[in-house]
């Protein structure tokens, strides 16, 4: 039986969810000139979200051509060198100079930020527009519903919900998992502008972390699998800290609860799009497999998706030719980088991390280190 539509809203792209894909989607058709633009969240914003907010410079890379570097750089916590500690318990300190590589910028204020970047763009924002499905048309994706009644129909639908999120994508066999749980402490000592990552054996292949998000504050966390279900993660964190942290949060104070949050990804990137339909960011497991990076995968197959879009609606590309090229676009731009981090993973089961932080400053080691942690 047909649902009542309580309201009906047409747009040229209708996105669901306004992380990073969503908003660089929207902020980068705004720069394209498309202007009917529609972007819903269940949220209203700023919001939090679960993540450690660390920014590698190709999201950087991708703020700037956004055109909305300058705001976040402001508000970012800048990053300049990184201490490992490996498997074995050797410790390294790599410095990059005062020059900022990366950042660390909360998700409230970075989502935000792209939000209302987007919306500056003519983006209309709709929060608190739960989207229950995609609506289906004559073989074609032609918008969203919620539970409401409200339509959002569209000649194009980006669907950018992250990992939870089953509207509009089908659940694929390549799907992979990364477990994560977290918290944030005032008044952990760290050395400035240093992000730490911790190999130990209680998470590899993943890693435990340390990001600073300004000068008081840090979050810490750990990535790990368990892909039969088989461990606790709250037991699991606190042997983390107890082990790595509990000298340094002596004195420091928790703020809030911890949280826990899974991370998607595939090796496989395909099955992002379908008529009138494109998959973006985490909803196209599109994240990093060994880092769980996906701030900036999210925003640039976002940006490539608006891309495609612009093209389609201009008449200057038809919608297969352009969806095609997407598609091509995402496996070129990420393919090589999840193999990389494939390979990182294995590696980290082997003593190489060892071996390599052991040979500590030999120029050759310090080089092959750079570039792989480039390539990841
Ligand atoms: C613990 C943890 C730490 C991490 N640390 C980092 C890090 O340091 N750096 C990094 O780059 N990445 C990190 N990640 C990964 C990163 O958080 C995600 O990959 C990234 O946020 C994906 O962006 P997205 O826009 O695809 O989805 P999201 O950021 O998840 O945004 C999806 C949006 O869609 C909305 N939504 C969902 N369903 C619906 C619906 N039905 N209707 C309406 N709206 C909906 C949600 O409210 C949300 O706002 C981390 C992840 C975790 C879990």
């Amino acid at each position: 039986m047909q649902k009542n539509v309580s309201e009906r809203i047409e747009a040229d792209v209708a996105i669901v969810g306004a992380g990073p894909a969503g908003t660089a989607a929207a902020a980068r058709l705004g720069q394209l000139g498309v202007k009917n633009v529609v972007l819903v969240d269940r949220a209203d914003f700023p919001r939090d979200k679960t993540c450690g907010s660390g920014l590698s410079p190709k999201a950087i890379q991708a703020l700037k051509e956004l055109g909305i570097w300058d705001d976040v750089a402001a508000l970012a916590y800048p990053i300049n060198g990184i201490r490992i500690v490996t498997p074995g318990g050797k410790e390294s300190f790599q410095s990059a100079g005062t020059e900022a590589q990366a950042m660390v910028c909360h998700r409230r204020v970075l989502d935000h930020a792209l939000l209302k970047r987007a919306q500056e763009r003519g983006t209309r924002f709709i929060p608190h527009f739960n989207a229950t499905q995609t609506i289906e048309e004559n073989g074609r994706t032609a918008g969203f519903i919620d539970r409401e009644g409200r339509e959002v129909r569209a000649k194009f639908t980006f669907v950018a919900g992250g990992s939870h999120c089953r509207v509009g994508v089908q659940p694929r066999p390549t799907r992979k998992v990364i477990q994560a749980i977290m918290g944030w402490w005032d008044g952990v000592p760290f050395t400035p502008h240093h992000v730490e990552m911790i190999f130990d054996d209680m998470v590899v292949p993943y890693y435990g972390w340390l990001f600073p998000e300004g000068g008081e504050r840090v979050n810490i966390g750990i990535t790990y699998e368990d892909d039969n279900h088989e461990k606790n993660a709250r037991e699991l964190f606190q042997r983390f800290l107890d082990k790595h942290y509990a000298v340094r949060l002596r004195g420091a104070t928790q703020v809030g609860g911890w949280k826990g949050h899974p991370v998607m990804y595939s090796y496989d990137i395909s099955d992002l799009t379908a008529p009138g339909k494109f998959i973006i960011g985490e909803s196209g497991l599109m994240t990093h497999p060994a880092t769980a990076e996906g701030i900036y995968q999210g925003m640039r197959s976002g940006m490539m998706a608006a891309e495609a879009a612009a093209d389609i609606l201009a008449f200057r590309k038809s919608e297969a030719e352009a969806m095609g090229e997407y598609e091509a676009r995402c496996k070129r731009t990420f393919q090589a980088s999840f193999l990389a981090g494939r390979a990182f993973r294995r590696a980290l089961k082997t003593p190489m991390l060892d071996w390599m932080v052991g040979l500590g400053n030999h120029k050759l080691v310090k080089s092959t280190t750079a570039r792989l942690m480039a390539a990841i």
